[in-house]
């Protein structure tokens, strides 16, 4: 016999969970062999999915929950999760049943019997998403595995069974900008892909808008990827060449037809074109700089302000 853990990241899901836990509940008749514990994280909801959390608890000992201080985003409610978690297997999933939980008998099955040590989800298609969003997603996903050593895959979910082992390395990675998608590739071990089709969410609205994802996806690149610095250096000796050829042209120009005054909008237009480059070079510095210090000051991940043993009310 197994303990299955299931983390459950929720901000403002108090619509959506009752119909999670009734999935739940049939997962584990399924899998009546193994033994379950269902960690539901509360990320600062500003609804009462708090309240859910301790009605389930009152009638479940199954149910475990940490309740966050305030939103620390899903990252932080994912790695509360896992620290929380005691099972031999941990499974992650989010609370509005756009991953099927039923897969989970399919997925610990999988790491039974094959040499896996992750059974991962991701989508076939990007089916009920506004076209702009699917392309950048396209975009990014391109980008990303063009300038990082770490893969990522595109439509990968956060739905994910994995062994102890792979969830105490996940562990080790301390840092405070959490990129789980590139942390679940970086620890390696071997993952096996199922895909299933996109469905809309049970209840509830999604809590990503199209510059959320966007800063997210920097936040990725940043995170798995130091070549963007080098593009300062590229422009530099870029610059370099050009000013060499420049110069031999207005020497030669000088030297053959003598200097009448020109080129006035030349040299505005030149200010312009490097001091926008300085700046975009100096930007992607100053990206890579704000990380390093939120890094350095080595703040906590979340707070936790209640769990399932420190109700006090
Ligand atoms: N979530 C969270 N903290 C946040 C935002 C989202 O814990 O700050 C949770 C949310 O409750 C859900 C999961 O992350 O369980 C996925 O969120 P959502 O469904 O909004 O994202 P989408 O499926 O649209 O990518
Ligand atoms: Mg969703």
């Amino acid at each position: 016999m197994h303990k299955i853990s299931i983390i459950i990241p929720c901000y403002n899901e108090e619509e959506a969970l009752p119909y999670l836990y009734k999935e739940l509940e049939k997962v584990t008749k399924v899998m009546s062999e193994q033994e379950f514990e269902f960690i539901f994280v509360n990320d600062g909801s500003k609804d009462k999915t708090l309240d859910v959390f301790r009605e389930l608890r009152a009638k479940d000992e199954r149910v475990r929950y940490v309740s966050f201080s305030r939103n620390f985003g899903k990252e932080a409610a994912i790695f509360a999760g896992l620290e929380t978690a005691t099972g031999d297997y941990v499974a992650t999933i989010d609370a509005d049943l756009q991953d099927p939980p039923m897969l989970l008998e399919e997925m610990y099955k999988t790491l039974q019997t094959e040499d896996y040590d992750c059974v991962a989800t991701r989508r076939e298609d990007r089916k009920g998403e506004p076209i702009i969003r699917s392309f950048f997603a396209r975009k990014f996903y391109q980008l990303i595995n063009n300038i990082s050593d770490t893969k990522l895959v595109d439509g990968a979910r956060d739905f994910r069974l994995m062994t102890r082992q792979m969830v105490d390395s996940i562990l080790e990675l301390r840092e405070y900008n959490r990129f789980s998608k590139g942390i679940f590739g970086w620890v390696g071990y071997n993952t096996k892909w199922i895909s299933y089709e996109n469905v809309e969410r049970v209840a509830g609205k999604t809590k990503w808008s199209f510059w959320g994802l966007f800063f997210y996806s920097l936040e990725g690149i940043i995170a798995f990827s130091t070549r963007p610095l080098a593009i300062a250096s590229l422009f530099g000796i870029l610059f370099f060449i050009i000013s060499l050829v420049f110069i031999a042209y207005i020497v030669t120009k000088t030297l053959l037809w003598g200097d009448p005054v020109a080129g006035f909008p030349t040299l505005i237009c030149g200010i312009f074109f490097i001091g926008g480059i300085q700046l975009l070079c100096l930007g992607i510095l100053g990206q890579y700089l704000s990380r390093l210090y939120l890094e350095v000051k080595r703040r906590p991940i979340y707070i936790v302000k209640e769990t399932e043993k420190s109700k006090i009310k």
